[in-house]
């Protein structure tokens, strides 16, 4: 046992990065389906679901769907038909097309481009929200002038600069699809992410800040947008007699016992978020004598405080290399990484995460085209670094940043000690 740990005892329950904070409620609406026989893709509790949501991000209809991937393929499949018309059933809406999309994110925000033929193009991220940068997304239509699609992440519940993103997109007459899977109860001037996207979505996996086990939901002010993806989402059945099929469809609708699960919780979505709020402020306290930062909070923006994320200082970083699956570092007086921390917390059976490994840096998609400020980059740069200061964010906050424990269970004990063992690392 390294010596620099001494005195601190594993925590006996595994701390969690974030597991579902169910309520009770969520057995009473799953009871009444079952009772009632409503146990299908139809009922009260799906209806209910709907309603709050739509009510909660202010438009007028939410489809409530199998996943939050589900949600965003059907948006993007929207999008690809609105732009470039229906196409065959085998053949992607977006085939031969190119989408711009956010670079740091879980790749379920891109994967469904590819689902429909598109090329994903991946946009660098900014240091200032940890989101897509609106200069490299600027850049981007210089290169590529005939792109008609962004899609954009609200990394870890935090909204990015959707101002500027959306000025940009409309001078080159660009739709947006907002992928809120994780901002689900955060603002931007005001108003709720989800609200911003030409197509919008959010999820209710197992990790996210209100959860359904899984499933995920489709968000819009159009009501035959709404329609049609309710449609898509039944395997597009036509309004016929028989099982009448026009068009190619999916089985992406949500469970009737799913949707309790999410009735139950939704009434406790700002209680999670203050929770999670004061999660981030005891980390952000805990570490002010540190070489760190936390994730960063841009002006307007209210995020979820889904995870709380940190970043190590550049001069305080131990050599640490990463090559595609294994990783090797050294641990240095005053210095640390972010694998020595994630290997020292579960020692003490916490869990924290990498920051999501960016897309142009995947082997399934490095041959993609990458878009920094400075440019069209393409596949792994190995001279990120220009005159000190990072061309590649994204691949920048990912060697230097990490998740931490941020389960809205978590005690304060248990985060103080979280907070110690950290600081134990740079020692
Ligand atoms: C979780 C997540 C999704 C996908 O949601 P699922 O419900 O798990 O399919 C999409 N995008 C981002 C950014 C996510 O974090």
């Amino acid at each position: 046992m390294d010596k620099r740990f001494e005195g601190i005892e594993s925590f006996k329950n595994r701390v969690w990065l974030a597991s579902p904070t169910l309520h009770g409620e969520e057995s009473k609406w799953i009871n009444e389906a079952i009772e009632t026989n409503w146990v299908s893709t139809v009922g009260e509790n799906i209806n209910e679901v709907e309603r709050m949501v739509q009510e909660k991000i202010g438009l007028k209809y939410a489809v409530a769907l199998s996943s939050g991937t589900a949600a965003l393929h059907l948006a993007i499949r929207m999008a690809g038909e609105r732009l470039y018309g229906p196409k065959p059933a085998n053949v992607g809406t977006l085939t031969g097309h190119k989408v711009f999309c956010s670079d740091m994110t879980f790749d379920a925000t891109v994967n469904p481009v590819a689902y429909e033929g598109g090329e994903a193009v991946f946009i660098d991220t900014e240091t200032d929200s940890w989101n897509m940068s609106p200069e490299a997304l600027e850049k981007a239509f210089e290169i590529f002038p005939d792109v008609k699609l962004i899609v954009v992440a609200h990394l870890y519940g935090t909204p990015g600069k959707i101002d500027e993103i959306r000025s940009i997109a409309n001078k080159h007459g660009a739709l947006i699809i907002e992928d809120a899977a994780e901002s689900f109860g955060a603002s931007y001037k005001g108003v709720q992410t989800g609200k911003f996207g030409d197509y919008s979505i959010i999820s209710f996996n197992g990790n996210k800040i209100i959860t359904g086990s899984c499933g995920g939901m489709f968000i819009t002010d159009s009501e035959a947008d709404a329609h049609k993806v309710r449609k898509l989402s039944t395997q597009a059945r036509e309004d016929a007699p028989w099982y009448q099929h026009e068009e190619l469809g999916y089985n992406y609708r949500m469970s009737n016992i799913v949707a309790g699960v999410i009735r139950g919780q939704l009434p406790y979505l700002e209680e999670h978020i203050a929770g999670k709020k004061r999660i981030y402020e005891r980390y952000r306290d805990g570490f002010k004598d540190l070489p760190v930062s936390m994730n960063p909070i841009p002006e307007n923006t209210e995020p979820n405080y889904w995870l709380s994320c940190m970043i190590i200082d550049e001069n305080a970083m131990c050599p640490q290399v990463r090559s595609e699956r294994k990783v090797l570092y050294n641990t240095e007086p005053g210095k640390s990484c972010p694998t020595e921390i994630l290997e020292s917390l579960m020692a003490f059976n916490a869990e924290g995460r990498p920051i999501w490994k960016p897309m142009h840096m995947q082997p399934m998609y490095r041959t993609n085209s990458f878009v920094t400020v400075q440019g069209l980059l393409r596949g792994r740069s190995n001279a990120y670094i220009d005159e000190g200061k990072a061309v590649d964010v994204s691949m920048d906050i990912f060697e230097r940043g990490l998740c931490l424990p941020s389960d809205v269970k978590m005690t304060e004990q248990e985060q103080d000690i979280v907070i110690d063992i950290i600081h134990r690392c740079f020692k």
